[in-house]
């Protein structure tokens, strides 16, 4: 039976006892008002024992008790008791959450509302020269590279922001931050200090063997126009010959260039002069025409006369490369559409054209170096691979980004979008 059912029992009993001693004596009210006083002493008793116990933090076996109390004991000494357990045991995950992230190679700083510190993982102490006296500190107080204050105080946390580590300026860090819970955020900062070095090595390497490559190609290609000049007639087989040596060697010296063309992009500093799009555009567009032997094919449409603050030589390689394509890859006799057009958010550079177009899984490798679709199709096509590489690295430095848009059988368009900060 219930511990409340038998506690009810034992009082109606009591009563009852009451009630047939008191019609016997004629004390009914005297010995009710007894039975009800000792109740409550009784009651107020457990009461009190129960309020010493539990205030003492409930430790150890609960004292003796009888009836519901004898219940209510076990059952709060079971809630502890498991209580317990649970604590044990997730201190074991925060034991094993703190072992972990002290293990990795990566610096962890989580992050309050207030940008204040609430937990850093050991490698923030070497790579970020956090302390755990900095617990509660604001990190812009502690790591005050403009860089990073800026990257805190605008909010942007999609981006990653490389920086030098505040202990050892030869390190170099990759710092992320991502938010979770409410306001919470974590900073990671990674060591890629290899990795940029790597990067400049390979850099250097591009670069060096262009710039070295240069000089033995414009002699090769002097040599074979004197040969290709000379009067004594050539037999077919050396004509030939000399035709395909001419070939590669264009080939090879536009490969160079275009390689020159992409370390400098990466390697040399930005400049940024006031650019006539209008003028320039018409000039790439005769260009083109006349390098391609495709008169009258583009159609220029100058919708605005904005110009924009940039590098006249970068632009011109990328929009060059842009309409070189449309030409190269669309029918002898279809036209090309250039427009250059200001809308509300950016201004926009537009080729168009109706070649054969490209399947939507090409589209994001086609701006990778040396990609060219269908190798079949495009080698009876002039090119390097590194066209659309150039475009996207000139887009980049100009704050732009290049879409493209198209339809197999239908033709492609190339889209050049600036922002309107460009503007000049
Ligand atoms: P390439 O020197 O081969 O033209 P790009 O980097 O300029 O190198 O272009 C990469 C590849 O993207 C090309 O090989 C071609 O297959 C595809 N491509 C570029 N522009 C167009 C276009 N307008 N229409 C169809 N395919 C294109």
């Amino acid at each position: 039976m219930a511990a409340w059912k038998k506690e009810l029992g034992w009082t109606f009993l009591l009563l009852l006892g009451v009630a047939v001693i008191g019609s016997m004596t004629g004390l009914f009210i005297p010995l009710l008002f007894v039975l009800i006083v000792s109740l409550l002493i009784w009651q107020i008793i457990h009461i009190s024992r129960f309020e010493r116990w539990i205030s003492n933090g409930g430790r150890g076996k609960y004292p003796k008790a009888k009836g519901i109390w004898e219940d209510i004991y076990y059952h709060v000494y079971q809630i502890k008791k498991s209580e317990k357990k649970r604590k044990k045991k997730l201190g074991k995950i925060i034991d094993q959450f703190r072992k972990s992230t002290d293990a990795l190679p990566d610096a962890a700083v989580v992050l309050g509302k207030q940008d204040e510190i609430e937990w850093a993982n050991s490698t923030a102490k070497n790579v970020l020269g956090l302390q755990p006296s900095d617990r509660g500190q604001r990190i812009p107080n502690l790591i005050r590279f403009p860089v990073f204050v800026r990257f805190l105080n605008t909010g942007d946390f999609n981006k990653t922001i490389i920086m030098p580590s505040p202990t050892n300026s030869q390190v170099t860090l990759s710092v992320r931050i991502v938010s979770y819970g409410a306001g919470l955020r974590l900073l990671i900062a990674q060591d890629i200090t290899q990795l940029r070095k790597m990067e400049q090595m390979r850099k250097d390497f591009v670069a060096n063997v262009s710039h070295e490559l240069r000089t033995p190609l414009t002699v090769l290609k002097g040599y074979l126009e004197t040969l290709r000049e000379l009067d004594e007639p050539l037999s077919p087989l050396l004509s030939h010959s000399f035709q395909q040596m001419h070939e590669q060697t264009e080939r090879m010296q536009h490969l160079v260039d275009d390689l020159l063309l992409l370390s400098n992009l990466e390697t040399k500093p930005k400049k940024a002069d006031c650019v006539n799009i209008a003028a320039l555009l018409g000039k790439i567009c005769t260009e083109s025409e006349n390098f391609n032997d495709s008169p009258g094919r583009i159609e220029l449409t100058l919708a605005t006369d904005a110009n924009l603050y940039g590098d006249e030589h970068e632009l011109r390689s990328a929009f060059s490369n842009l309409l070189g394509n449309a030409l190269k890859y669309s029918p002898k006799d279809s036209p090309v559409k250039v427009r250059w057009e200001q809308t509300n958010t950016t201004v926009a550079l537009h080729v168009e054209d109706q070649g054969e177009g490209i399947v939507d899984t090409e589209i994001p490798r086609i701006t990778e170096r040396f990609y060219r679709i269908d190798v079949r199709r495009t080698h009876q096509v002039a090119g390097t691979g590194l066209g659309l590489a150039i475009v996207k690295h000139v887009l980049l430095r100009h704050d732009g980004k290049l879409v493209v848009t198209s339809e197999l059988q239908k033709g492609s368009t190339f889209s050049c979008h600036f922002p309107k900060e460009r503007l000049c």
